[in-house]
């Protein structure tokens, strides 16, 4: 999409009456109208606005632009080191990323950092945490996904993705010894039991806690202008968002009947898709107390 498309797409979520909006990839920070599209997010609508990035380019981007509609940055960072982050990543992007994360810092922009947590940084959880802590930033831990994605209706699954798993109960319980010592975790008891139940779908259900919400309560555009229901794992109906209104797409018969049917898709069995699992929980009471009213006055969303 061309920026103009961007900022019509952002124009088209302020009649929606979404509140927060993402710039996720890929990359973002390899669109250079980056900082543009996020002022017009953050400045001309006050969308709580962020980006997700793996930190190579933050230093030259803070340094060039003053981000004034930027309210935080998600920043991948697997391991406390740079040798082992960047081998995994296959390009040395920790040592910007850190002192992108300092220079964001420095401007009052929330920093959380993004944690994958597979077989071989599983032992280092505390040290990420505590690494985390000392960069005063939150951190979200959670297992590397098994996700399969549909392209044109073929499943596809990252190659040897399964060696990568690591043992979920192991990192769950890791989890909440964690959550009780440190108050920079923002990966909350709900997540933990839902994943460790089995994720989203099966039959019969995996899990009680939450139905899957994403379609109804997350409108994630493809980098075409396309919008996927119920999702952007598994299309079953994509919409052009560049040619038909926000509003117009979500009160169509089609959305809604995907909409209702939550993860009750055969091909959701044990999906555990992190921004579906975030974007559901504020739908139940309990679990948006627990996620962010009660981690709030606990610190954890500092
Ligand atoms: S559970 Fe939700 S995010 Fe996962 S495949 Fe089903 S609809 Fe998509």
């Amino acid at each position: 999409m061309t920026t103009d498309q961007i900022k019509g797409i952002i124009d088209e979520f302020n009649k929606l009456g979404v509140n927060s909006v993402s710039f996720t990839g890929g990359e973002p920070t390899l669109r250079k109208d980056l900082p543009e599209l996020v002022d017009y997010a953050g400045i001309n609508y006050s969308f709580y606005t962020g980006f997700a990035t793996n930190g190579y380019l933050l230093p030259n981007l803070f340094k060039e632009n003053r981000f004034e509609g930027l309210d935080y940055i998600l920043v991948s960072l697997d391991f406390p080191n740079a040798k082992k982050h960047d081998n995994y990543r296959g390009i040395n992007c920790f040592n910007n990323a850190i002192k992108g994360i300092k220079m964001a810092e420095k401007r009052g922009i929330k920093v959380i950092i993004s944690t994958v947590v597979m077989k071989d940084n599983i032992d280092l959880m505390e040290d990420m945490v505590s690494f985390a802590n000392n960069l005063n930033c939150t951190i979200e831990i959670l297992p590397v996904e098994n996700i399969v994605r549909y392209i044109d209706g073929i499943p596809h699954k990252i190659e040897k993705i399964d060696d990568f798993i690591p043992n979920i109960r192991a990192w769950g319980d890791k989890v909440l010894e964690l959550r009780q010592k440190y108050n920079n975790m923002v990966t909350d008891l709900y997540t933990v039991l839902i994943i460790e139940e089995g994720g989203f779908g099966g039959v019969p259900k995996h899990q009680d806690y939450l139905r899957c919400h994403v379609a109804g309560a997350y409108v994630f555009v493809r980098q075409d202008g396309k919008i996927d229901f119920p999702c952007k794992l598994h299309p079953v109906k994509s919409f052009d968002a560049l040619k038909i209104p926000l509003s117009k797409i979500f009160r169509s018969q089609e959305a809604r009947e995907i909409m209702q049917m939550h993860d009750n898709y055969d091909f959701c069995d044990g999906c555990r898709l992190g921004c579906a699992i975030a974007t559901s929980i504020p739908t139940s009471l309990n679990m948006l107390y627990e996620k962010y009213i009660s981690a709030f006055f606990k610190g954890n969303l500092r």
